[in-house]
């Protein structure tokens, strides 16, 4: 029997006989010379010579099988609009818009930068992308003007792709204002802006550089765009990493890599078979999009779903009715989703027929146990932690049940994916750590295939910021503490970028919230590390609670606070203690739904929170302050 550790160890003894087997899942025009090139080192470049399309892939491929069978469903709550299309029909519409792309003056390598709701059109403007041989770079629909100006000025796109608005727990958001300012702001705005006009909120339109992408659809017709045929390592898209302050980097993915990548992980990771349905979600802003929503499920001849909505809209059924509704296999979310569901009568999670739903796949942050044993225990369907980021584009750390299928360990994504080569190692020298010691998780190089190339328009800054950070060698440092145990699961605790030290100690935020989070009065927790004359570093921790009620006078407060302290020294020891315990409303948190951690900091500190164009909830930090006032 095939066993994931034995997977792993001949992808890492034999890679190109490994991945040169996983080539064969996707179509090529021409067959790679080289299966890796890593004679520049950390430049990793896959299936050398190959050429082939990720659009080709993706739908095309599917035509000759599977032409009536829906590829893309559109469900939004927002507009309260359903929508299907085969792959037939999804060709139809990614040639059109690719035809009008072309039309614009977009070629091979330009960049198109994608700035949409989760709309169709979204995903035929990245499919007509690769299609056509341009790099999207999708930027998320919630950013305001000055992140999406800095990112058009690190893209150039000749063209912009936009909508009028977005919509949001029933409240429309207008983009194009948004796109307008940012247009203004860039220093190099591009010519053309492309609009598709959902009828939400009335446009301005600037003659000559905005046009109508109805109409340029009906004037295309039916035109036929061949796929272009592309070099493996031609880049297909940008995405540029959130959260941290200064330029933004835009992480660049290759072509024939990603393809293969995604394919594998499909069956191996996700067991999404042809016709099989896939709901992801997330949004085509952020990497679990484009992977999951988009290229993933499509490349596999699955059906995906599209979804414009909350977690909680029209109510907190919602996700589970769509499972029902499209008989759902393979279902993709965050746990920051199931635990506002956690907030909600659990009557909703037992309402719909979950039958065809074989596995839950939750990613994006640590999660935590008591969130995974709640949901799993509710659902009745194995959980599936998976532990990745922007750069690497699919899971590094997770349970392959396509290969063998695991015992999960509550707390841990798992098990080091085939392909990467994940040591825990020592932030100071790069020894690598003993099982139960915790270091920083790397990766030693090559990267696997579908890993970010390079930083767009930046090799240095690549090698600089990821590869730099051990003095023994040069390594992959992912900026997450981790840890393995004897079985050779592991455990991410956080991101060592993040890290606390208190007197002396370091703790990761992690550890301090899944302790706090085990006490039954709580539903959320953040811990970050404040400045404190004395221990250089305390813990704070600021806390949503299951029932608000719990807070409401200052002695009670004060008592949960007592026994969130206690729970604390309890199972960490008093080192790990928070100085003090806040309790709010809401958490400041991106869109993504990540932690605005160094926003809370700088306020607990009273300092500037500087950029907060990526919040969710602006009043979330008004709580707060008062909070800690209170
Ligand atoms: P992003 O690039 O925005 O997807 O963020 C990636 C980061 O999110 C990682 O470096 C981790 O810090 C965190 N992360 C993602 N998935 C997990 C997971 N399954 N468990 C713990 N942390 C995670």
């Amino acid at each position: 029997m095939t066993t994931t550790r034995a997977v792993h160890a001949r992808s890492l003894v034999d890679p190109d006989a490994f991945w040169a087997e996983q080539a064969r899942r996707i179509d090529w025009q021409t067959p790679c010379e080289q299966v890796l090139d890593y004679s520049r080192p950390p430049f990793a470049r896959w299936f050398v010579g190959g050429r082939t399309n990720l659009c080709h892939n993706a739908v095309d491929r599917h035509l000759a099988k599977r032409a009536e069978q829906p590829a893309l469903v559109h469900v939004s709550t927002e507009t309260d609009q359903r929508r299907s299309y085969s792959y037939r029909e999804l060709h139809a519409e990614v040639n059109r818009m690719a035809a009008v792309l072309l039309a614009l003056g977009v070629r091979q390598g330009d960049r198109v930068l994608i700035y949409m709701p989760m709309i169709p059109e979204a995903v035929f403007a990245m499919l007509a992308c690769t299609r056509i041989g341009a790099v999207h770079s999708v930027v998320f629909g919630g950013f305001a003007s000055v992140s999406l100006a800095a990112r058009i000025d690190d893209a150039r796109p000749r063209v912009v792709v936009s909508a009028d608005a977005g919509s949001r727990g029933g409240k429309v958001v207008p983009y194009k204002p948004l796109l307008d300012e940012a247009l203004r702001l860039a220093q190099n705005p591009p010519e053309k802006v492309l609009l598709v006009d959902r009828g939400l909120a009335p446009m301005e339109r600037t003659p000559g550089r905005d046009e109508d992408y109805l109409a340029w659809r009906e004037r295309v017709g039916g035109t036929q765009v061949p796929c272009e045929w592309l070099e493996s390592s031609a880049p297909s898209y940008i995405l540029y990493t959130s959260g941290t302050t200064g330029k933004p980097k835009g992480v660049q993915r290759d072509t024939g890599g990603y393809a293969v990548a995604l394919a594998t992980s499909m069956e191996y990771i996700f067991c999404g078979k042809p016709g099989d349905t896939m709901f992801c979600t997330s949004d085509i802003g952020w990497v679990v999009g484009h992977s999951y929503i988009v290229y993933g499920p499509l490349l596999a001849g699955m059906t995906t779903v599209l979804y414009e909505g909350t977690p909680v809209r029209p109510d907190a059924g919602i996700l589970w009715q769509l499972v029902e509704q499209y008989r759902v296999n393979v279902m993709f979310s965050a746990p920051t989703a199931i635990r506002v569901l956690k907030k909600q009568d659990p009557a909703w999670l037992t309402r719909y027929d979950l039958s065809s739903l074989r596995m839950l796949f939750l990613a994006g942050e640590p999660l935590d146990e008591p969130t995974a044993s709640w949901i799993q225990s509710a659902i009745g369907k194995p959980v599936v932690d998976n532990y990745w980021q922007t750069e690497t584009g699919w899971p590094i750390i997770a349970l392959q049940h396509g290969i063998e299928a695991l015992p999960a360990k509550l707390g841990s994504p798992g098990l080091p994916v085939y392909g990467y080569d994940v040591r825990i190692v020592d932030e100071q020298t790069g020894a690598e750590c003993a099982p139960g010691q915790k270091g920083v998780v790397a990766i030693e190089g090559p990267l696997p295939p579908g890993c970010m190339s390079t930083v767009w328009g930046d090799d240095e800054r690549f090698v600089k910021t990821y590869w730099s950070g051990f003095p023994d060698r040069q390594r992959y440092s992912t900026f997450d503490w981790g840890v393995r145990d004897e079985d050779g699961y592991l455990f991410i605790l956080g991101r060592t970028d993040d890290v606390l030290n208190v007197a002396g100690h370091r703790l990761g935020t992690r550890e301090i919230e899944e302790s706090i989070a085990s006490h039954p009065a709580v539903a959320e927790v953040a811990v970050v590390g404040i400045a404190d004359p004395l221990k250089g570093q305390v813990a704070l921790a600021v806390c949503i609670l299951r029932d608000a009620g719990r807070a409401a006078t200052p002695q009670d407060r004060m008592a949960l606070e007592g026994e969130i302290m206690q729970t604390v020294d309890r199972q960490l020891g008093a080192v790990a203690r928070p100085s003090r315990v806040v309790f709010v409303g809401a958490l400041p948190k991106t869109r993504s739904g990540k932690l605005l951690r160094r926003a809370i900091q700088a306020v607990a500190e009273g300092r500037d929170p500087g950029d907060l164009t990526t919040i969710e909830d602006p009043s979330a930090l008004a709580q707060f302050r008062e909070a800690l006032q209170g």
